[in-house]
């Protein structure tokens, strides 16, 4: 009998007795207990719940016969209205989960009692530095410790019992603007965690810290340094050669290829796998002179988990010069391929396309895309590389391209089912217009991508209702039903709109996603036959998990709106996003109640507007070069202060907010660094503009109805143009 084979055992054993968890020091995970997951169902150990990442519980009381009982056991308020991303461990009846600004909380998994919470108190104005809110992914569960990473780029290690700091290092040059959001992994006692920044302009890398004393192992560079210092491997030798100096890279942005979310491990082939993101700036003929495929952006790279080595690595998007990271969610299965038994690694990262390749050796086996693509005609099989349709891309002229950077996948986990051999993707169609940023100067902009961004916006002046009407009918999120032997969708399930939660399915023949609309939802994984769902209130895009109490299943999920299109929104504003962030756990026979939602919030009187047209032209523009990345688009948020609704002291104040960073300990800095007294001016006169374009919608009126039905009729006819066209 193995290892694996006793630790398993011993976990029935336990199981059976009666005994599971109750005696257990807190937080006791280790490799074993890890690669014996199974063994123990009730638990959800690691981020993906096994090495393997695969979402997939074997817990099958909540069923398709069941699952009209389900109901909700219990809600625990976390007090943000912030993203909510994080998948939440449970070990032995407790959850350990992550919240906005990097908060930890230990949460009673059968009551939902807070056990304890920590802070690590991130200074609000590193906040400007996360491109995409500030999120975290979730924490490591090791041998009575729990590991986070911080949005200001620490590793802290807390007492599971207490929550009390055990240690703390920082994993990041704090003069540079890193960030980190993505869960940590822990194997062989080394605690695994990368970071982001690539759109601000940094060179990426991955770590590893000695679990029990915060000491860095080794660090693995994804992406060349400054040539004339030298390599500080063979590996970062063998990339160099695929980059032309002449990009001054490395003053330029960094390069890149930060390492901010997905991992996986197999610990028989002794592999730790790292997803690589895109480059910095975006622009590749500006950071390599469109020469050499770039390693290793938009790479999957296999480590040696013992050393920090290079293995082997594929490049999805080599060359890439559209946000095109390879940092999605990456699962490891042993599948059937022409009569064989493969040990296979598979992605669905932003570019489109769905890759299944050897794990051990990184041999291309096979891609298909998942989603409407128009920058690539195909993979080609003999090569694995991908056929651009178009080498000059958006050189020359401005392009709309699909995927978006928002990506046909973005971080939100997939699932795997052993049982219907589907992996099911929370996809999206959404394009982008593509354009180089004419005169690029690094600096000019806190994001340094050397396209302009202003391209891709509607133009200043057009109806917000317009925008919003084209942008609903445009951008389209679903479930993908991927069948990865054929590299074909067997079923898919259509969603109003883009950015819906991660996935998670189940041996009740189960899956469950929570979506923007604010509700979670269970399908059939065979057929995607919708059977059960429940309001949140708020919109979600965490992935949800399964763990059992004394023998009782639950599902539990993070609800809050927000991340990257969340906070630049203008797609899905929903009620009750006000409501803020939640964990919610649900049981059969679950009847707890969530309070009833507030009334939406009133729109204060607003200013008189001075303002001639052009100054609020003027304005428009600025606003979306320099403000609705996290504002939203046409000043609409449902996360971050709605700058519609200000009230009367904040029109006062909003010079002194908006130039001179009055705010900066709420996360808003000044911005006088980029904008003049005429500048903040003109978006003031915007933002007033705004209010009295909402105030008069909120007074509705038949030409209202009528408009938005116009408006309907023309943004469906817009988009189906952009489908044909593009
Ligand atoms: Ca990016």
């Amino acid at each position: 009998m193995g290892s694996r084979n006793v630790r398993h055992a011993l976990a029935i054993a336990a199981l059976l007795l009666g005994i599971h968890g109750a005696q257990a020091t807190p937080g006791a995970v280790d490799e074993a207990r890890i690669i014996g997951a199974d063994g123990e169902p009730g638990n959800w150990l690691a981020h993906g719940r096994t090495y393997g990442e695969q979402r997939f519980s074997p817990l099958d009381s909540i069923n398709v016969d069941t699952i009209g009982k389900l109901g909700l056991a219990w809600y625990a308020d976390l007090g943000t209205r912030r993203g909510l991303e994080a998948t939440p461990i449970v070990v032995d009846g407790v959850i350990y989960t992550t919240g906005d600004w990097s908060r930890v909380y230990a949460i009673d998994a059968a009551s939902g009692k807070t056990l304890w919470t920590y802070d690590p108190k991130v200074p609000r104005a590193w906040g400007v530095n996360a491109c995409c809110d500030v999120v975290n992914r979730g924490a490591a569960v090791w041998k009575g410790r729990v590991y986070v990473g911080t949005i200001d780029g620490r590793l802290i290690a807390l007492d599971a019992a207490t929550g009390q700091l055990v240690w703390e290092t920082l994993t990041i040059d704090p003069s540079k603007p890193y960030s980190i959001t993505g869960a940590p992994r822990i194997v062989k006692d080394k605690v695994i965690i990368g970071n982001g920044g690539a759109e601000y302009g940094v060179r990426g890398y991955v770590s590893a810290y000695d679990a029990n004393t915060g000491q860095m192992v080794w660090r693995f560079w994804t992406v060349p340094g400054d040539p004339a210092k030298g390599f500080e491997s063979p590996d970062m030798e063998m990339a160099a050669k695929t980059w032309n100096p002449a990009g001054e890279w490395w003053n330029k942005g960094g390069g890149g290829g930060t390492v901010w979310d997905s991992m996986a491990y197999d610990p028989d082939l002794n592999l730790l796998y790292v997803g690589v993101g895109n480059g910095a700036p975006w622009n590749r003929w500006e950071r390599s002179k469109a020469e050499g495929d770039n390693l290793f952006l938009s790479s999957i790279v296999a480590l040696d988990p013992d050393t920090g080595r290079h293995v082997w690595h594929y490049q999805t998007t080599p060359s890439e010069t559209f946000d095109y990271t390879a940092t999605q969610h990456m699962i490891l299965a042993d599948i059937t391929l022409g009569g064989q038994l493969r040990k296979v690694i598979m992605q669905a990262p932003k570019n489109g396309f769905f890759y299944v390749l050897d794990r051990a050796t990184g041999q291309f086996i096979s891609a298909e895309n998942y989603v409407h693509v128009t920058w690539a005609t195909h993979v080609d099989p003999a090569t694995g590389r991908p056929v651009e349709s178009d080498p000059n891309q958006y050189r020359d002229e401005k392009k709309l391209i699909f995927p978006a950077p928002f990506g046909g996948h973005n971080w939100q986990p997939m699932s795997y089912s052993p049982l219907t051999g589907l992996v099911y993707i929370p996809a999206q169609d959404l394009p982008f217009t593509y354009a180089q940023e004419k005169g690029f100067k690094y600096g000019r902009h806190p994001w340094n991508m050397a396209v302009d961004m202003a391209a891709a916006m509607p133009p200043a002046g057009q109806d917000p209702a317009l925008t919003r009407n084209v942008m609903r009918a445009i951008a389209k999120g679903h479930i993908g039903a991927w069948d990865p032997v054929a590299q074909k969708e067997v079923w898919r399930v259509q969603h109003d709109g883009p950015w819906n939660g991660g996935m998670l399915s189940t041996a009740g023949n189960l899956l469950f996603q929570g979506n923007a609309k604010g509700e979670l939802v269970a399908y059939r994984a065979d057929n995607g036959q919708r059977l059960w769902s429940a309001p949140t209130q708020s919109g979600i895009v965490a992935p949800p998990v399964s763990y059992a109490v004394d023998g009782e299943q639950y599902v539990a999920v993070m609800v809050g709106w927000g991340g990257a299109l969340g906070l630049a929104g203008g797609i899905a504003p929903r009620e009750g996003d006000q409501v803020g962030g939640r964990l919610l756990a649900f049981k059969l026979g679950g009847s707890a109640q969530l309070p009833p939602a507030p009334p939406p919030p009133v729109l204060p009187q607003p200013p008189a507007q001075t303002a001639s047209a052009d100054t609020i032209g003027k304005g428009d523009a600025l606003y979306h070069a320099y403000c609705s990345v996290c504002h939203g688009l046409n000043a609409e948020s449902p996360t971050l202060a709605d700058l519609r609704y200000m009230q009367p002291a904040t029109h006062e104040l909003f010079d002194k907010i908006v130039l001179d960073g009055l705010y900066k300990d709420l996360g808003m800095v000044g911005w006088s660094k980029y904008l003049s007294a005429d500048d903040a001016h003109a978006i003031h006169a915007y933002l007033i503009e705004r209010a009295h374009q909402t105030q008069r919608e909120q007074a509705g009126g038949w030409w209202l109805g009528v408009k938005n039905w116009a408006y309907g009729v023309l943004a469906k006819l817009i988009a189906w143009f952009i489908q044909i066209t593009a």
